[in-house]
């Protein structure tokens, strides 16, 4: 991404941008030049943005943001295109944006856990080149079980010869116990997720239902749904299928499983993503000018009443004020938020969002006294307890700091796991070892040396049924508030992390629109349908 980003690729997030904003962006464009370093110091007429929440989506907000420059000639004003490359030595470059990014910890950070890469996160690659950083382990194979043991053994699916969509995914999986016929039985369900086009229509279509309902709709055997469907659902949307809404459901398993072959395919961070990721990613931000302010947790907004604008972010004592705001600190931040602040309180938008759930997850780190074999890197477990759904990750053979070592590291995620929460971390650890057990025989012998556990109480948005209508867009009907976060609603397509730098990065287009000032943010859109399926729903008229 450079500053001079083309106008064909500005993105259309949430709606089209009014002319003027584009000829300010085309006029920019031409003239920024990137071999002129900016001066932080110098004066201008700097837009004030402040943003909550140092995620995925808080940060790439700043990330595109303070990127933002302009030409001034001798600090007093700026000039137009035509006349640059006659002046070019009397001009400064000036950053457009002063950004601050507010976070609740001290540096950024993620939810809580162990993250996976997927094919489809064109956009968090991209971000990954340009930061110069290789965070990655190769692609990985994955696995599912249930109680009874190992359901389906996952291949990487673009080492495989590439078929039709979604026949890869019927054709190469091994499932050791699930016979043909009921395999069969995903067909017509698999076709309404390929249909599954993301727009309003198809979400206020089938968001009242369940998924489960949405499964036996479609005439889906019950063996496959609980061996293959639930366990997506769980690891996906972090609750069992009855309890998710079926147009999330649907959403999600077209992302990620069914409209390309290798949709599946995921690779893993060495380590943690606030040390190898976000680390150097704060520190390129900062080097470009962001006010990088931890341990401040908002608490309300300030509300201008002539202007009907938001006028600051209330961090206990203190008030950052600014021009513009972004809200990306997740859903339950937001809905404390909401409920400090009355004039929030008394619009029904923002109410809406309180009627949201959230979900419980723990997780916990356990190493163990010897080496044990685990044949998958990542596994997903399901029905063992429910309504929990669990993953479990080797993670001596992802993170460099735990390889060649006669222990044996694993982290595994309980989700929905409000009924986990009381319970003290020894009953929390032996809980988990006896599931382990369950899934790989190997853990019987084998003795907890060292424990982390983790309880992160309401740490992600509940997709329950009916919960579309009460979500939250970009825009806000505060002019000068955005939001950003992988549970609002946008129509990009993409899921979980992906979904959030993209709302990160949509919600930048919607400040540099909103002042009429900068360039947007290249958005990488989501790889359309095969031709097949574009033929397929053309003629039928899905959606
Ligand atoms: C158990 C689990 C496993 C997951 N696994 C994966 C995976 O493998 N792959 C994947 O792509 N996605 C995964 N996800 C989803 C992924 O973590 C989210 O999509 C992503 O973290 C969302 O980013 P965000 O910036 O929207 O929000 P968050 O990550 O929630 O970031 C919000 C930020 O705001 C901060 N904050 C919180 N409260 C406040 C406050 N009051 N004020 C200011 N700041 C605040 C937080 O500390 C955080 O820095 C998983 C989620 C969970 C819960």
């Amino acid at each position: 991404m450079c500053w001079c980003t083309p106008l064909a690729a500005a993105p259309v997030a949430g709606g089209r941008f009014p002319l003027s904003s584009l000829r300010s962006h085309r006029r920019r464009g031409r003239s920024v030049r990137a071999d002129a370093s900016p001066e932080p110091e110098a004066d201008t007429q700097r837009k004030k943005v402040a943003v909550a929440g140092a995620g995925w989506a808080g940060l790439a907000t700043a990330h595109h943001l303070v990127k933002q420059v302009c030409l001034n000639l001798r600090g007093d004003r700026f000039i137009p295109s035509a006349f640059v490359f006659s002046v070019r030595r009397a001009h400064t470059l000036v950053r457009e944006y002063e950004v601050t990014l507010l976070a609740a910890e001290s540096g950024p950070t993620e939810e809580v856990g162990l993250r996976g890469f997927w094919y489809p996160y064109r956009n968090i690659f991209s971000l990954v080149d340009e930061l110069g950083i290789s965070p990655f382990t190769g692609w990985t194979k994955a696995a599912y079980y249930s109680p009874q043991g190992l359901t389906v053994e996952f291949p990487i699916f673009h080492d495989q010869p590439r078929l039709p969509a979604p026949f890869g995914m019927l054709a190469y999986p091994e499932f050791p116990s699930l016979p043909l016929i009921d395999r069969l039985t995903s067909i017509p369900v698999m076709t309404a997720v390929i249909d599954f086009d993301n727009t309003d229509t198809a979400w206020m279509k089938y968001d009242a239902m369940s998924a489960r309902e949405l499964f036996k709709m479609f005439g889906c055997s019950q063996k496959l749904y609980k061996e293959v469907f639930e366990p997506a659902i769980h690891a996906s949307l972090f609750a069992p299928g009855k309890q998710c809404s079926a147009a999330a459901t649907l959403g999600m398993l077209n992302y990620y499983m069914l409209s390309h072959q290798e949709s599946s395919d995921f690779m893993l961070c060495r380590g943690e993503v606030e040390d190898i990721i976000f680390s150097p990613w704060l520190k390129s931000l900062e080097l470009k000018g962001l006010k990088f302010l931890g341990n401040r947790v908002p608490t309300s907004l300030a509300i201008n009443k002539d202007t009907a604008c938001v006028s600051g972010i209330v961090c206990g004592e203190e008030v950052h004020e600014a021009d513009a705001f972004v809200l990306a600190t997740g859903l339950s931040p937001l809905q404390c938020i909401i409920k400090n602040s009355p004039f929030l309180h008394s619009q029904q938008e923002f109410t809406n969002v309180l009627h949201l759930s959230t979900i419980d997850v723990i997780s916990i780190k356990l190493w163990f006294d010897k080496k044990i074999t685990i044949s998958k890197v990542a596994n997903v477990c399901s029905g063992f307890d429910d309504p929990s759904g669990w993953t479990f990750f080797d993670l001596t053979s992802i993170c460099d700091d735990y390889t060649d070592k006669s222990t044996t590291v694993v982290e595994a995620e309980f989700y929905n796991a409000s009924h986990l929460l009381p319970l003290n971390d020894e009953q929390i650890v032996s809980e988990a070892s006896s599931h382990l057990i369950k899934c790989i025989q190997d853990f019987e012998g084998a003795t907890v040396i060292h424990q982390l556990v983790r309880r992160s109480p309401k740490s992600t948005m509940h997709f329950l049924p009916g919960s579309y209508k009460y979500t939250l867009r970009g825009s806000t009907t505060l002019p000068n508030l955005f939001t950003a976060g992988d549970w609002i609603v946008n129509r990009h397509g993409s899921f979980s992390k992906e979904k959030a730098y993209v709302t990160g990065l949509e919600a930048a287009n919607r400040v540099v629109d909103y002042f009429g000032d900068g360039n947007f943010a290249k958005i990488i859109a989501v790889e359309g349908n095969e031709p097949h399926i574009e033929t397929r729903s053309k003629a039928t008229g899905c959606y």
